[in-house]
């Protein structure tokens, strides 16, 4: 669609965004109303259309209710329509919107990053209950390759600001940025996020070897000639955030290898994985040493992530 256009076709003139120059030479003679009903109309869904329009309006969902029958400018006409074109192109919505939520936060999101998805809010939610476990007065907690920030800033913005210490890891410095501007985007809540570039543990302090209480990550671990992965996925998320060699279990392998090393004893370990990867993982935990190994289920009901501890030193 071209919402800008598409009142050529069947809209009377009166609903058509073009220019009134006798009032606001700004605004267009069409209303948020119109425009999004073309938009459902072209794209055939009515929730991603709302998203949409909220997204080139700047307005709320409530807001943008509110402010139906305003005049929409020019500016936000040729928005949306760069928006709806994108999105019909097969680009992912949260890649188009430029925003995705996660649990209780909106993040940014663009192709430097994995696009968050409900499996990943399931492990957040896991590691956040583990982290509660904690009583010591400050908890350190890793999210080793954060991507767009989605896991660690959950457990920054969810848990208390004063006993909670975050570090935020990735080896691609263009995904930091992204968990830079999210963690920004946090303000007060990020008060104690801290963000470092490397791989695995290898981007942390020494200094805190055995010092994490939870060390939670969504790794890659798609198997590089899975056939099963949705194409869409392939052609717009990075690559370096989903293939892990020819089982998928790369990096598991390295993380939970090492992970011993950087937690404390008693200190946690999650990690997200393929749904068929349940048992092999569990396999790496124990000969890792790992104890209270257990497969976790994502709200389909598919095995997602593993969690185990380092044991306690007696
Ligand atoms: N869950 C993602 C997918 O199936 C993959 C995420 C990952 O590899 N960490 O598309």
């Amino acid at each position: 669609m071209n919402a800008s256009t598409q009142g050529e076709e069947e809209g009377s003139p009166e609903d058509r965004p073009e220019k009134n120059p006798e009032k606001d030479p700004e605004k267009s003679a069409v209303s948020w109303r119109a425009l999004l009903r073309e938009t459902t109309t072209a794209i055939g869904e009515s929730a991603p259309a709302r998203w949409l329009c909220e997204a080139a309006s700047g307005l709320t969902g409530d807001e943008l209710l509110s402010e139906l029958d305003q005049p929409v400018t020019l500016r936000m006409v040729a928005h949306l329509d760069s928006m709806v074109a994108r999105y019909r192109s097969g680009e992912p919505l949260a890649y188009v919107l430029g925003y995705w939520s996660f649990r209780h936060i909106d993040v940014m999101v663009d192709r430097r990053v994995l696009i968050p998805r409900p499996e990943t809010e399931v492990v957040a939610g896991r590691a956040i209950e583990l982290a509660a476990l904690v009583s010591d007065p400050v908890r350190r907690i890793a999210d080793l390759g954060t991507g767009s920030g989605v896991i660690g800033l959950s457990i920054a913005s969810e848990m208390s600001i004063s006993g909670t210490e975050v570090w935020l890891t990735d080896a691609v410095s263009d995904a930091l940025d992204v968990a830079r501007a999210n963690a920004a985007g946090l303000g007060r809540r990020a008060a104690n996020v801290r963000i470092a570039e490397g791989e695995w543990f290898a981007a942390l302090p020494e200094d805190l070897a055995g010092s994490f209480d939870v060390v939670v990550s969504n790794p890659p671990y798609i198997a590089d000639d899975d056939s099963e992965i949705d194409p869409s996925v392939c052609e717009w998320e990075p690559g370096s955030a989903l293939f892990a060699g020819s089982d998928g279990l790369r990096d598991l392998r390295i993380i939970v290898g090492e992970a011993q090393t950087w937690l404390r004893p008693g200190g946690w370990l999650i990690v997200e994985i393929g749904y068929g990867q349940g048992s092999a993982v569990e396999q790496l935990f124990v000969d890792s040493g790992f104890v209270d190994v257990r497969v976790g289920q994502d709200l389909t009901g598919r095995d997602r992530y593993v969690e185990g501890r380092r044991p306690a030193s007696c």
